[in-house]
Parts: C-alpha cells; structure tokens; sequence
C-alpha cells in the first residue's frame, strides 16, 4: 500500500515506518521535526505542519495514498497541564486538517496512535475497551476527543479508523539502529538507564506509599516493535467501515521497583534509588485486557517480559554512550 504516515521521525512513529518498510509498503513520513529525528527516517520524508492544509493538500494530491497513519501529537502530560492550547490545537485542531484532506482526497483508512490515558483511574484492573473514559489530563482528553471525532466522521463521512490505544511504550529496535530518544526525557525506563550508566540523576521513585505488593506503581510496558506490528496488522483490519479502538499492551504489569531490578539485572551497574513523593494523577496499576487486540488483528506481543524489553533499550542507549551494553 501507498501509506502516509504523520509523526513518522517519532519514537513509535519510527519504528512502525521501519516494519512498514519491512512488509513492502511504501511509505511517506509527513513531521515538523519538532521532536522527531531527521537522521531516524529511513524513507521519502516531507518536512511540514500538520496544521498547513494546503502543504497536505499538495502531499494527498502527489501522493495518492491508500491509507494513513497518524502519530503526530504532543505526549507530554505535565506539559498538557501547563500549555493545554498547544495540545487541543495540534492534537485535535490540526487532526481535523489531516481528516480533511483525507475526506478531499478520498482515502478512507486510518489507524490513530491513541493511549491508555484516555481511561484516567480505571474502576478495575484489567483494563479493557469499554472502562469508563475520565482522562486526567488535557493530553489524555485530546486523544479522546480526537477519538470521538472518528467515530462521527465513520458515521457521517465513512471513515475507517482503528485507535490504538498504547499502554507504555518501551523498549527499541533489537539490531540498535533506533531507540527512544525523547528531549526531556519523562519515561522511567530511559531514566533509570540514564542513572545507570552515571550520565543522570539518581533514579527517584514517584512513591512508595500505593496500595500494590511493593508499594509503587504498575504499569504495562509494551515494546515499541509490538506496537509497531498492530499497526502493520490494523491496515489489514480497516476493511470494516466504522471506528474501532484497541488496546495495545502486555497485559501484565510491572511496578517501578521491578523495573529498577530487571535495569540493575540487564546492565550489570548499580543503581541508586531516592524515595520521593508520589506524582499528581498516577494511579496505582494500570494494565491491559488486550484479548481484542489479540482477536481483531491475531496480535501477540513477541516481548513479554521486564528484563527483554530493557534489554534492547540498553543495547541501543548503551551504543548512544559509547558504552558496551555488557559492561
Ligand atoms: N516514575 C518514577 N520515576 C521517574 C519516572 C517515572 O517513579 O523518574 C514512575 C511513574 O510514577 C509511573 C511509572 O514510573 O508509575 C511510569 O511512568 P512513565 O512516566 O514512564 O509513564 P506513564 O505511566 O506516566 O505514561
């Protein structure tokens, strides 16, 4: 298939492009480079805001497309709090640009990159599709409403979308040629490297006071190239009209003191931990129920454990570095 793809120099973005690239797809990466890379883009690049309806007009209009994928967002949740115009202008505002010029140029497939946050505190642990939607932050209510803008374009328009709803990311290619690469980096995985390798601050851990076995949170880390394959495998599904969403995780969760482990475990390096204050709107555990995923696409996420997920995140920071990944 002729794919666009939005956020492509991005983090999930790049490596989808790279298993798109593998199943034969030709793909156009469409990104400001904001905070995506350049040097990570290994296919025709178009250099543009997602906000300039005539450049996508001009791009829809050359490059015949039979389908898009659509990362391109802000994902800082601190950051929504704080500038929320910049996350409804870019990740809804800007979307309608791109679901605009689709409608003009008559392509009908979507797959949206979509995230857990869209639930906010879950009423139970798994979490599955149809658990209540509170995000707790303008970010997680953007791509919820941004998923609600598909759901009346299927209705009105005939749209075919699938979003996916990442639980979090983690993880980079196993051959190290990409990885997470985020300025400033949030994410407790490439933080705890950082500190391992005595290239950052201690690690500190949001709280230690949750009602969980050891007293932090639960997350479902996901590796970034099983979500790239639901993307892969999402093209396929589109062939039904109508707006699905899907939940893309392990469906087991680690807590922040796992993790600590399976880091000091895969790097062989000591890590020192501060105990610190728990961040504002972390809820205790979080984790998939990923059965739709697994029946809608045949998805099975080849990563499912801590230690092999870290792992290839090492092995791509540690090349970063300088470093040896066994040392
Ligand atoms: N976390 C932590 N210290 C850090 C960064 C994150 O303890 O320096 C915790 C955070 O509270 C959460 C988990 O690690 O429970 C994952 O956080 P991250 O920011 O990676 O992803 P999120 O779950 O917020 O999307």
């Amino acid at each position: 298939m002729r794919l666009l793809v939005t956020g492509g120099a991005g983090y999930v973005g790049g490596h989808t492009v790279r298993v798109l690239l593998d199943a034969g797809h030709d793909v156009t990466v469409y990104d400001n480079l904001a905070y995506g890379h350049r040097e990570s883009v290994p296919c025709k690049l178009e250099i543009g805001e997602l906000d300039d309806r005539a450049a996508l007009d001009e791009l829809f209009r050359r490059g015949r497309f039979d389908a898009v994928l659509h990362f391109a967002a802000y994902a800082y949740v601190g950051e929504s709090v704080t500038e929320p115009s910049k996350y409804w202008r870019n990740n809804v505002a800007a979307g309608l640009e791109l679901l605009d010029a689709m409608r003009k140029h008559g392509v009908e497939r979507l797959v949206f990159s979509s995230t857990c946050a869209v639930y906010g505190p879950p009423t139970r642990v798994p979490i599955d599709e149809d658990e209540r939607k509170a995000p707790e932050s303008p970010y997680g209510e953007s791509k919820l409403t941004f998923e609600r803008v598909l759901a009346s374009y299927a209705t009105a328009y005939g749209l075919r979308s699938m979003s996916l709803r990442y639980f979090n990311a983690a993880g980079a290619r196993p051959d190290g040629s990409l990885g997470e690469d985020h300025e400033p980096e949030t994410h407790l995985i490439p933080l705890v490297l950082r500190a391992a390798a005595g290239r950052g601050d201690n690690i500190r851990v949001f709280g230690t006071d949750y009602p969980t076995p050891d007293g932090t949170c639960i997350r479902d880390y996901v590796h970034v190239d099983d979500l790239a394959s639901a993307h892969v495998l999402a093209l396929d599904a589109l062939d039904q009209p109508g707006a699905q969403a899907l939940n893309l995780g392990t469906g087991k969760g680690y807590s922040v003191r796992e993790i600590i482990d399976a880091c000091r475990m895969v790097t062989k390096r000591p890590i020192q931990v501060v105990e610190g204050e728990r961040r504002a709107g972390d809820p205790p555990a979080l984790y998939a129920d990923n059965r739709r995923a697994r029946e809608t696409l045949g998805w099975q996420p080849r990563y499912t454990d801590a230690e092999s997920i870290v792992r290839t995140a090492w092995a791509w920071h540690a090349k970063q570095w300088g470093l040896q990944p066994g040392t």
